[in-house]
């Protein structure tokens, strides 16, 4: 996960700018959140615990003046939470001082780690993004520019950068495209971010994506370039930034998100008919699914469930315990719209089954007769590797039980996912996303090797 967001500007705020961006991007993580910006001459970093207002404020941004920042809210997938790993990461080489975010995970980060610190290296973190610097910082290049092509030809993986030198910010996206990454630009704005929300929130209406294995850079004087530094291979777009993760408002991959998820209900509807009185978002990540299942079976739409938006997202939270209490913090039944009512609970996603049967119970307690739940994903069978935190394949409730078990574990009285076949279709794809989590099939060969991995920890676990 992790949002990340770069910025040129003319006028000298681009870390007021970054700052602004990084609330759009928000959603994307929540554990710290972290600015770089240059005058020119010097880099000045901070970064910090928690959401982007937890750590800045009018005073710390004027500490970090210049033409161009970067940004990062993180969310941990490769290293821990700890605030080692908050981003963005900082080096002296001797190409000079780079700084870089990372929106992804390395698939060969085992053996690069190893390889490094046997040759000498000295980690100060357990971010997969360091290696990126150690290896540019290693490379026989002649230009920082060649450096870091240098370093990218060295991992593997799912990555989105942007990195920021004295004088220029580059953008990177891997040549398997499988995080999203859009430049806008207008007059002496340059803008790069996960998602065009941030774009549209500092109103840069001209938009492009970064193409994969791309890179873009932008100059203090204006100038900008578009190189490719790899062949583009066998596009991976990640599907469950349109099932769950990006925001239903951004444009990903070239489409809308919600009206990817809109027609996930629709299809849901198609596959899964249900007896019953209303249909129930789970909100917000069920909302447009569930609009799109009540339209294609003529039901009524309600909002049974209302959400506090005043507490944090329940995943995002790193201990199940805090988790636990937040989905009851988080969402309160609304009784006179469930009592006596046979609903159908529309929600984008079962990853351990656990927040959906808390749900569950809370609306039977308010009054529902019925609960069908209906899920606009196909069931999650294995773990992601290339960035999105779904934890080990064996927390993952569909790995191990089919989804009869599944609907009597959660306590629905029906239980129906979207076919891969319908996931498909809702984000059109041409060949070009990937599916992993719900097929098990992975596309990078070193998977095979971190399912090994994987497994042996679960066996010591
Ligand atoms: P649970 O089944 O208790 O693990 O929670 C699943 C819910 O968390 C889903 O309904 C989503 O709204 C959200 N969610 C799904 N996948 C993820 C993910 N990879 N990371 C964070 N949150 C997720």
């Amino acid at each position: 996960m992790c949002g990340i967001i770069g910025i040129l500007d003319r006028d000298g705020h681009a870390a007021e700018l970054a700052f602004e961006g990084l609330h759009y991007l928000q959603h994307r993580g929540q554990e710290t959140a972290g600015i770089c910006s240059t005058d020119g001459e010097r880099l000045h970093l901070v970064t910090g615990p928690g959401r982007v207002t937890n750590v800045f404020n009018p005073d710390v941004l004027a500490g970090l003046e210049g033409f161009a920042a970067i940004g990062h809210t993180r969310y941990s997938t490769a290293g821990g939470p700890g605030r080692e790993n908050s981003q963005p990461l900082l080096a002296d080489t001797k190409f000079g001082r780079v700084a870089v975010v990372h929106n992804g995970n390395l698939t060969n980060e085992h053996a690069n780690r190893r390889d490094l610190v046997r040759k000498g290296a000295i980690f100060s973190s357990t971010s997969d993004t360091e290696i990126i610097l150690h290896r540019l910082a290693h490379s026989r290049a002649e230009t920082m520019c060649g450096a870091i092509e240098d370093a990218l030809r060295q991992v593997e993986g799912a990555y989105s950068l942007v990195f920021l030198l004295n004088d220029r910010i580059i953008a990177v996206r891997d040549p398997n495209g499988f995080r999203p990454l859009v430049v806008g630009q207008k007059d002496g704005l340059t803008v790069v971010a996960s998602e065009t929300v941030a774009l549209d929130l500092l109103r840069v209406d001209s938009r492009y994506e970064v193409g994969p294995g791309a890179m873009f850079t932008a100059f203090r004087e204006g100038a900008f370039s578009i190189r490719q530094i790899q062949e583009p291979a066998r596009q991976y777009q990640c599907s469950f930034e349109h099932v769950y993760f990006a925001r239903p408002d951004s444009m990903v991959y070239g489409r809308y998100v919600n009206e990817s998820r809109t027609i996930m209900g629709q299809i849901l509807a198609r596959e899964h008919p249900a007896d019953a009185d209303i249909v129930v978002p789970v909100p917000d990540s069920g909302n447009f699914a569930a609009q799109g299942y009540a339209e294609e079976a003529r039901l009524p739409y309600r909002m049974g469930l209302t959400r506090n938006h005043n507490s944090d997202r329940s995943f995002i939270l790193p201990s199940q315990a805090s988790r636990d209490s937040t989905v009851r913090r988080k969402l309160n039944p609304v009784r006179n719209i469930l009592d006596g009512k046979r609903i159908v609970l529309v929600d984008d996603s079962i990853v351990r089954g656990t927040t959906i049967r808390r749900i569950i119970r809370m609306v039977r307690q308010a009054g529902a007769a019925k609960v069908h739940v209906r899920v606009s994903s196909p069931p999650i069978i294995g773990s992601c590797y290339y960035g999105l935190d779904t934890k080990r394949t064996a927390d993952l409730i569909a790995h191990t039980k089919s989804t009869d078990e599944i609907a009597s574990y959660i306590e629905a009285d029906s239980l129906g996912y979207l076919s891969l076949e319908g996931l498909r279709t809702a984000v059109e794809d041409k060949s070009n996303f990937c599916y992993s989590c719900f097929t098990g099939d992975y596309p990078l060969e070193d998977d095979a090797k971190l399912l090994q991995i994987e497994r042996r920890h679960k066996v010591t676990a």
